[in-house]
């Protein structure tokens, strides 16, 4: 690459935010930071920020701004807090590009006001597309904006579709997640435990437990559906066990492509950092010869039904997608505190998606509402 890219990582202190700065550390001459954020674990901040001297940092959480900025007094980086911060910094000339992987809804804002100013995105945040993709999609579109994926199964996609037509079919590949093959009453007594223990991948516990309702795959679908402008009959989910294959692509003429790695989010990170280039990587490469069978099958929707729930959501369109996702959001955190079960995830979101006022043609500030709107009314049920 000709010249570095000063990038700034929002949601840096998270799973995907911390191996962001593994591979800037790996490719020094490449990429250097420009600026962290994290919500509240301000000790990583400080660690991190006494590492890669970025311009500035931000805390979202304004309650922590005092120690943060106690132990960076010595230093030239520049300290800020709340969640307003996080929106305006990402606008500084210096930034080059800007890595989202800040978790939920809350990334929607720093994402709008990323692509206001310009910035090329790379976005690990799914949120964000589901709630308001076709905002984000048409304004990045108007301010000619990259959005570039790091979710494996979209950067996947992505790779494959480069220099390619529009594809007949994309198929999402998924785990599985840890309760692959269990039966509805199976799930009725799992514990959070069990549900955070996935069997390939590392993640922030949010988007673990939706991997375990296969919520994640019904988010997945729809991001894909605003990345590519596919259409949700044509975005299938293929359960593939072994996560060598991150997604596929079917043609017209029947042809099929892949991209495989091993489950390893760096490889994805540094795709969309270093974009149209293909950098060297030494992290640990597929062994070809050692994999075996690669298998894939149809999920079972009568059991994980938060797939059909997102399939639904994005076929009634609007407002609806807005409040699956904010239903799904505040369940998720239910059951990780132990207040619900796990199989009441999707029987809150459905009773969400029903109940809550469908607006065909919803305005940003319409999102924002439907958003607080339902979490409002989670609350009053699960007390
Ligand atoms: P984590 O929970 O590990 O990290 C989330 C990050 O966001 C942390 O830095 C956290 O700060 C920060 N954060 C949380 N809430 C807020 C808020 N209200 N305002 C500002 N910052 C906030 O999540 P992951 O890294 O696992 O996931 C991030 C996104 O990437 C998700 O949308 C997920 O679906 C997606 N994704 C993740 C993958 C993975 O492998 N982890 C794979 C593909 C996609 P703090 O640490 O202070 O709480």
């Amino acid at each position: 690459m000709k010249e570095q890219r000063h990038i700034a990582i929002l949601g840096s202190t998270g799973s995907i935010g911390t191996q962001a700065l593994q591979v800037v550390e790996a490719h020094k001459t490449e990429f250097c930071v420009e600026v962290l954020t994290a919500h509240s674990n301000w000790q990583l901040l400080v660690q991190q920020a006494l590492k890669f001297e970025p311009n500035c940092v931000v805390i979202a959480d304004k309650s922590y701004y005092q120690p943060l900025s106690e132990a960076l007094r010595n230093t030239d980086i520049k300290v800020f807090a709340g969640e307003e911060s996080v929106v305006d910094v990402v606008s500084m000339e210096s930034i080059d590009m800007v890595l989202v992987a800040i978790v939920g809804f809350a990334a929607l804002a720093p994402v709008m006001a990323a692509i206001e100013s310009g910035k090329p995105i790379a976005l690990s945040n799914k949120e964000t597309l589901v709630v308001g993709g076709q905002i984000i999609t048409s304004t990045a579109m108007e301010r000619r904006v990259p959005i570039l994926p790091i979710d494996s199964e979209h950067s996947a996609i992505f790779q494959c579709l480069i220099g390619e037509s529009k594809p007949q079919n994309l198929y999402l590949t998924a785990s599985g997640g840890p309760f692959f093959g269990y039966d509805k009453s199976q799930l009725e007594s799992v514990t959070v435990k069990q549900a955070l223990n996935h069997p390939k991948w590392s993640m922030g516990r949010k988007v673990t437990i939706d991997s375990a309702t296969l919520m994640n795959k019904g988010l997945e679908m729809i991001e894909a559906h605003w990345l590519f402008g596919i259409e949700p009959q044509n975005i299938k989910i293929a359960v593939h066990r072994q996560s060598i294959v991150h997604s596929l692509v079917e043609f017209e003429d029947g042809s099929f492509k892949a991209q495989m790695g091993l489950p390893d989010m760096r490889l994805p990170i540094q795709y969309a950092l270093s974009f149209p280039q293909r950098l060297k990587s030494d992290f640990e490469h597929l062994d070809l010869f050692s994999l075996g069978s690669l298998t894939f099958e149809k999920p079972n929707k009568e059991v994980f039904r938060c797939l059909d729930l997102a399939y639904q959501a994005i076929e009634r369109g609007g407002n609806i997608p807005a409040i699956m996702n904010a239903a799904n959001e505040v369940a998720v955190a239910a059951f990780l505190d132990e207040k619900i079960a796990f199989n009441a995830i999707a029987t809150l979101i459905e009773e969400a998606m029903a109940k809550h006022q469908y607006i065909e043609k919803p305005t940003y500030d319409d999102l924002l509402l439907t958003d607080s709107e339902v979490r409002a009314s989670m609350k009053n049920i699960i007390k």
